[in-house]
């Protein structure tokens, strides 16, 4: 595994069944397996059959500029960015990746000048996800070099990750820096409705989406970005092209079903409100948020961010923030390490540090499978 962001650990609830009640807790990765419950009340209009002979090809499609993306998969992406309204697909390129992961890295690549004398500055305002550094440095490239805080930021040149809505913090963001030779990469995996009101269709020239938080299925290790620049598009496809020569057509085929699927669910005739997905995901984050403000308060050793309602475009009222990581800060005193202290109750969480903040710290996920869910909050409302 190349992140820490999917670093697996066996030894606990992690991808495995409900677990006992003084089970370890492992809510450190963002594993969305809560999802699992709607696609099995979506009975078969999820499944896909591939025949032995079929999607055998390399290429999918080579009068696209992005000659490996499945026609029908880009026709569901653009089609769901217009039902939510979260993004401008129609000005942009659609480019596949295996997992936004490798559209990150494929990105930095493209911004990068081949010719530069000393790597480019990648910098994201603290806290920034933990896996911005590590997959930016792990191959200790000379194009570009992880440089930390971008509020801190000094050279002109340079990269900023933005995401928004944040992992960890689930604020809603901006770029903090300006300059005129400053590039922006927006990472969007959690502009959804079940996570953050939709206040507009965002229009930036880099943005970055995955499959794995808008369907849960980070198993098919699908990501897409909608780039507006053909010749930064066209190096985009170059690093996926020596990548990876092109990305699995079979996870493209089933993401494409999936998408229809959801599509469907608001724009066919629905009697029974059933097949909606982003309903399932709002209804369920906002019991979780519930329970998890409850507990910290009984609790009382704990913060959590507060957010404010917005008018979400998308639900047409007015909705909360539920972000898909809790930012935990703990307050009891002597406590200087809130991951060591969790992990002491066997409840894994990762630290504040791998964001660039204190070790007081630590993020949750909050996308875990029901049982796990309410076994962590039932463990840390006894926390004392
Ligand atoms: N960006 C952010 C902000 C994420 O939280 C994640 C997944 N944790 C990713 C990118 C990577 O997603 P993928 O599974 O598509 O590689």
């Amino acid at each position: 595994m190349v992140s820490e962001e999917e670093e697996i650990s066996v030894s606990s609830t992690s991808g495995s069944l409900p677990a006992s009640k003084d089970a370890v807790i492992n809510l450190d990765h963002g594993d969305p397996t809560m999802y699992e419950s709607f696609w099995k009340g979506m009975g078969n209009r999820g499944d896909i059959t591939i025949a032995g002979w079929q999607a055998i090809s390399y290429f999918s499609d080579v009068t696209n500029l992005c000659w490996f993306l499945e026609p029908e998969f880009d026709h569901e992406i653009r089609r769901l960015h217009r039902l939510v309204g979260n993004a401008i697909a129609d000005n942009h390129f659609v480019i596949v990746g295996t997992g936004s992961t490798q559209l990150f890295q494929a990105a930095l690549y493209a911004l990068s000048p081949p010719d530069t004398p000393e790597p480019l500055s990648v910098v994201s305002a603290v806290p920034y996800y933990s896996s911005y550094p590590a997959v930016t440095d792990y191959l200790r490239s000379g194009l570009y070099r992880w440089a930390g805080d971008a509020s801190a930021c000094k050279g002109n040149a340079y990269i900023e990750l933005v995401c928004s809505p944040n992992n960890p913090d689930g604020s809603i963001r901006e770029a903090v820096l300006n300059s005129e030779n400053g590039m922006t990469i927006y990472d969007l995996a959690y502009y959804w409705p079940q996570y953050t009101p939709i206040t507009r269709a965002e229009d930036h020239d880099i943005m970055l989406f995955t499959v794995s938080k808008t369907t849960g299925h980070a198993g098919s290790r699908v990501g897409w970005a909608l780039v507006r620049n053909k010749d930064v598009a066209k190096r985009m496809i170059k690093f996926i092209e020596l990548n990876s020569i092109g990305v699995s057509k079979d996870s493209q085929l089933r993401a494409a079903k999936i998408f229809k699927a959801i599509s469907d669910g608001y724009e066919l005739p629905n009697p029974e409100n059933k097949y909606k997905l982003f309903n399932f995901g709002r209804q369920h984050m906002s019991m979780r948020w519930k329970k998890l403000r409850e507990a910290v308060k009984v609790s009382g050793i704990f913060s959590l961010p507060e957010f404010q309602p917005s008018h979400c475009t998308f639900a047409r009222e007015r909705t909360e923030t539920y972000p898909a990581f809790a930012w935990l800060e703990c307050e009891k005193e002597g406590v200087e390490d809130c991951e060591s202290f969790l992990r002491s109750h066997k409840i894994l969480s990762r630290n504040g540090k791998h964001f660039g903040a204190d070790r007081k710290y630590v993020r949750i996920s909050m996308l875990d499978r029901d049982h796990t869910f309410d076994l962590f909050v039932e463990r840390l409302s006894s926390l004392t």
